[in-house]
This record gives structure tokens, C-alpha cells and sequence, in this order.
């Protein structure tokens, strides 16, 4: 009967894994949709905990489409969190 324990175990392990990695799959595809409702927004999300509410120039836009602030924020944020964090 050992090798039906062993088979027994593999198909657990995928069965793990396939269920471990949906989560972050979908947190991924939310966070990607999340940027994009962003960037077609245009809207800065502002630095800190406030939103500044302020236009991103279509400009800025075209040359980082995945901009989340105006520049004077982004500015600060980087200043403060360095320029991995956006
Ligand atoms: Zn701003």
C-alpha cells in the first residue's frame, strides 16, 4: 500500500499548490486593473494619506502610463519613500 500513500501525497501537494497560488493570482489581477482604472482616471492620488485630487497631465501620462500621482507629488513620495515605492 505504499505506493498508493505516495501517490495520495503528490495529488495533495498540487492540490495545495493550486490553491495556494489562486489568491495571489487574483490579488495580482486586481492590483493590474486597480493601475489601469487609475491611469484612465488620470487622477493623483496624492502623497501621504491625502489624495490631492489634482489632474495628471496627459503628458505625464503618455510618458508613464502607469503614473499615479502629479508631479509635485511624486516629487515628495520619492523623497520620503525613495523611487521603488510608487
Ligand atoms: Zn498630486
Amino acid at each position: 500500500m505504499e505506493g498508493e500513500d505516495s501517490d495520495q501525497y503528490t495529488e495533495n501537494c498540487q492540490q495545495a499548490f493550486n490553491h495556494d497560488s489562486m489568491p495571489v493570482r487574483l490579488a495580482d489581477a486586481k492590483e493590474a486593473i486597480a493601475r489601469v482604472e487609475n491611469s484612465a482616471l488620470g487622477i493623483c492620488i496624492g502623497y501621504g494619506p491625502k489624495s490631492c485630487g489634482v489632474k495628471i497631465p496627459e503628458d505625464r501620462l503618455l510618458a508613464c502610463p502607469t503614473a499615479k500621482r502629479c508631479a509635485g507629488c511624486q516629487q515628495k513620495h520619492e523623497k520620503k519613500f525613495g523611487r521603488k515605492y510608487y
